[in-house]
């Protein structure tokens, strides 16, 4: 049989239910269909639930500009996002908004943290608020950083993505962007190459850094673990892709150890479920799978609220 591409068959899975031929005029049709079809199909039955989970690593659609990261959208809004969550048994989510991970201008990860900010007030118990900056307005992010910690007990910081919101972490605007991360004892989840944030992490020994990804490459997977090992105030975030690759999890937490290996998905541009169920089928002990998938998360993010505005329902 010819292998269809995902994206062709979700429509052409609802067509074939509805018996109609699939077409590009009739494709917003059955997309439809395919939505209903996916709120009735709960999905194929995962392992069996351990214990509650922390995803680390969201991205909420932008409620201001529709923006979307899915490179063909299927989950569009805020009600989508959370029914996937649901199905994948998320329970608890660190959620920062599309607009200011990808958006290039002032306003966008300005109102990328206020639409963060009510994500959290609308469901509540549910997210954990995530402050973005960008390294071109160190004033605004500076300014957005005070206002969301001291105002809100925002603790969280990123992910950060420079690559595509065009700065770098080597300028002296990101410097006092990190200054006050560090003043303000605030976590810092940043997608950099290892080699960008070497200095990063000596400079900020105070700074719980986490670090987004295996890395897709081979060798570089090895040397990200090595890094983590190495540096105690260093988290490594699995989302990304290479977390599939047999193996890389389990020696991650040989490395590493349990407890600075956090479950992250990057959902809504990757799939959460296919995360856990590595976590839950790996060759690990079940215990150590529990740390990776809730309890390293809810301590983590106990010893930073300090206003205690997010933790009581972790614990
Ligand atoms: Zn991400």
């Amino acid at each position: 049989m010819k292998k269809m591409s995902r994206r062709k068959f979700i429509p052409a899975a609802a067509s074939a239910a509805a018996g109609a031929v699939l077409t590009m005029g009739n494709i917003r049709k059955t997309h439809a269909q395919a939505k209903r079809h996916s709120a009735e199909n709960p999905g194929l039955p995962l392992p069996k639930k351990i214990c509650p989970v922390i995803d680390c690593h969201l991205h909420s659609p932008s409620t201001s500009t529709g923006k979307l990261q899915q490179w063909y959208p299927v989950q569009t809004t805020t009600e989508d996002f959370v029914h996937y969550l649901n199905r994948c048994g998320v329970d608890y989510g660190v959620a920062a908004s599309v607009r200011g991970v990808e958006g290039k201008e002032k306003n966008d990860f300005i109102q990328a943290n206020r639409e963060s900010l009510a994500l959290a007030a609308q469901y509540p118990n549910r997210f954990i608020p995530a402050c973005l900056v960008n390294g071109r307005f160190p004033q605004e992010s500076v300014r957005e950083l005070i206002e969301h910690r001291t105002k809100h007990g925002v603790f969280w910081v990123g992910e950060l993505a420079g690559y595509m919101t065009d700065f770098t972490y080597d300028t002296p605007g990101f410097k006092k962007i990190m200054d006050t991360i560090a003043e303000y004892d605030m976590i810092c989840h940043i997608h950099a190459r290892t080699e960008q944030i070497e200095q990063l992490v000596r400079d900020y020994r105070q700074v719980t850094f986490i670090l987004p990804h295996f890395t897709p490459v081979k060798k570089r997977i090895f040397s990200r673990i090595a890094f983590v090992k190495e540096n105690k105030n260093v988290y490594l975030d699995i989302s990304g892709v290479s977390f599939s690759r047999m193996g890389i999890l389990e020696y991650a937490v040989k490395e590493i150890g349990a407890d600075r290996v956090l479950f992250g998905s990057d959902y809504t541009v990757n799939d959460p479920a296919s995360v856990i169920v590595r976590v839950l089928n790996a060759e690990l002990p079940t215990e150590i799978k529990k740390h990776v998938l809730f309890h390293n998360a809810k301590e983590l993010i106990a010893k930073y609220d300090k206003a205690k505005k997010f933790t009581p329902f972790l614990r």
